[in-house]
């Protein structure tokens, strides 16, 4: 059986991100751009939010913005490639979110007006879950999945939560 070495002290891969700041209220005199050149860190081009300032999932087509409400629910709308709203068709979508050991599985009905899905369910309390999106485009085809972790925190460089952002900085 190996002895362990007995290290005390604390290691640097604790402390690899510095802690943000907390969230200022967004006006527009304490938006702050110091720290990042729009145009040298920001690839607008390449990442976009939705048109209601979701995340764009471009793994699935037609694409999705994932959207969390003021009510804590997640909003699905499909995306052409201008970027723009269209209606449902016959997509179904299925959330995961939250610890492995106790996920919070989130179920979608179509709105009436066929413009998007909404979940019945609320997302579980607290941040940074895992959260996995599984996309059918037709009840035959294979499940198209997007995974990544909803950070809603807001983001101090641009006007979105961080899960939505535009920016170039990792998370
Ligand atoms: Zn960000
Ligand atoms: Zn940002």
């Amino acid at each position: 059986m190996k002895k362990k070495p007995l290290t005390t002290t604390t290691t640097a891969a604790n402390q690899t991100k510095p802690p943000k700041p907390p969230a200022k209220p967004t006006t527009p005199a304490n938006h702050d751009h110091s720290g990042h050149e729009h145009g040298e860190g920001c690839s607008h081009a390449k990442k976009i939010a939705g048109p209601n300032g979701g995340r764009v999932i471009t793994s699935v087509e037609p694409h999705a913005e994932f959207f969390v409400t003021p009510d804590n629910k997640v909003r699905i709308t499909f995306l052409n490639e201008q970027n723009q709203p269209i209606p449902v068709a016959e997509q179904t979508v299925g959330i995961v979110c939250g610890d492995r050991s106790n996920p919070t599985t989130l179920t979608f009905t179509k709105a009436a007006d066929n413009n998007f899905l909404l979940s019945n369910e609320t997302l579980p309390a607290g941040n940074n879950h895992p959260t996995i999106v599984s996309f059918k485009t037709t009840p035959a085809a294979p499940t198209v999945r997007a995974k990544f972790i909803l950070n809603l925190t807001d983001c101090p460089t641009c006007d979105h939560k961080e899960y939505a952002c535009t920016c170039s900085h990792s998370h």
